[in-house]
């Protein structure tokens, strides 16, 4: 049988070979990283040295790198445990981002965004103008969807304008774009290690050198107190090595776009209403967000699916709930058309025969749909 073409980056990566090697290597070897004999210190040198490499990807110091579960623990712990009592978040946030400001008990207001999916300034001038004092803002610095990058800097600038911190969830972003906690000013980033290619299950949360993070989950005082709980060394330990790999692959980024403008380029050639989502912001080079009208994204998934190529239609997470994007529907689009989406994330390790594919199955299901 043929192998499928995994066009879901942004669902998770495949992990890297030499992740693999290095998770298999670290969990042969025995010790608990807080025991101080031998094996333990030998468990924690492999702990901080992921931690540096983590802080790499995105300039910050190793201290400051807090690892956790994954994205969804990274950004639960830190709208929860800032101290903050107002939140106030993008509208196209992740559902893991919008579920824990709801369940924070916290007074949260949402920022607009316009017909591209990208916040508005102003918009979040004026809810910080409204008060009270120091909230905690977050914003994604690019959309799982749509690929849309936010303009992380300018939001840290008018945030701080009103003393509030800033929170980034930078989980779709790493490995793609050059990200600089230092010089951005951020007071909170968090990250996944299964989006560039390390094992799942593992994230951090990185903040800035005087930023409080109340420990979310209570235990033995793990991560400085800030994070309780055995660390998962194999799984670190990947994220790691991940984190080294996916620093490099920034440079080759180029490659993933061609493609993906490419695949863009000859659906538009070929359906006038095909609808590229945020075309005219700036985007991820692998991230592409196609509505094809009436033609439900669950539909088109299976399509592709019987035809050898994983793709997802709305959010990966949300998946196997029926109903329409809240990213899509806040940009504007209604029930119907932001419920015909899917979206294409690509990797490095894309050849044009997979664009090729999954451009013939695309037009496929065009004829077939719209003829009949
Ligand atoms: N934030 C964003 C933007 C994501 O895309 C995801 C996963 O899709 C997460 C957070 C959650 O990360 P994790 O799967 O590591 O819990």
């Amino acid at each position: 049988m043929a192998e499928t073409i995994y066009l879901d980056y942004n669902a998770t990566a495949p992990i890297r070979e030499s992740v693999m090697e290095k998770v298999l290597s670290v969990m042969k070897i025995e010790g608990n990283p807080s025991s101080v004999h031998g094996p333990g210190r030998r468990a924690k040198a492999i702990v901080e040295e992921a931690r540096t490499q983590v802080a790499a990807l995105v300039n910050a110091r190793a201290r400051d790198v807090v690892f956790t579960s994954g994205g969804t623990e990274a950004n639960n712990a830190v709208l929860r445990a800032t101290g903050a009592k107002t939140l106030i978040i993008s509208e196209i946030e992740h559902d893991c981002v919008l579920a824990a400001a709801k369940t924070s008990g916290l007074e949260t207001k949402f920022i607009k965004v316009d017909a591209n999916g990208t916040v508005s300034i102003d918009h979040l001038k004026s809810l910080l103008a409204e008060g009270p004092e120091k909230p905690l803002v977050s914003v994604m610095m690019a959309n799982n969807e749509t690929g849309v990058i936010q303009p992380i800097q300018q939001i840290v600038e008018v945030s701080k304008e009103y003393g509030a911190s800033v929170h980034c969830d930078a989980v779709q972003a790493a490995g793609r774009l050059e990200i600089d906690f230092a010089s951005l000013g951020l007071d909170y980033l968090t990250l996944s290690s299964h989006k560039i290619g390390g094992p799942q299950g593992v994230g951090a949360v990185v903040l800035a050198p005087t930023a409080p993070l109340n420990a979310f989950i209570a235990g033995g005082g793990q991560e400085l107190g800030r994070r309780s709980g055995t660390e998962n060394v194999a799984g670190i330990s990947g994220f790691g090595v991940a984190a080294i790999e996916a620093l490099s692959d920034i440079h080759q980024k180029a490659k993933t776009k061609a493609l993906k403008d490419r695949l863009e380029a000859e659906l538009r050639e070929f359906a006038n209403d095909v609808i590229i989502v945020g075309d005219q912001a700036p985007r991820l080079g692998n991230t592409s967000c196609l509505i094809m009208p009436g033609v439900k994204g669950e539909t088109q998934v299976m399509h592709f699916d019987l035809n050898g190529i994983a793709i997802s239609s709305g959010s990966a997470c949300s998946s196997g709930k029926v109903k329409a994007s809240h990213v899509l529907k806040a940009l504007g689009f209604d029930d119907d058309i932001a419920s015909c989406s899917i979206r294409v994330s690509l990797g490095l390790n894309m050849s044009d025969s997979d664009i090729d594919a999954f451009i013939a199955a695309w037009k496929k299901l065009y004829d077939r749909t719209q003829k009949s």
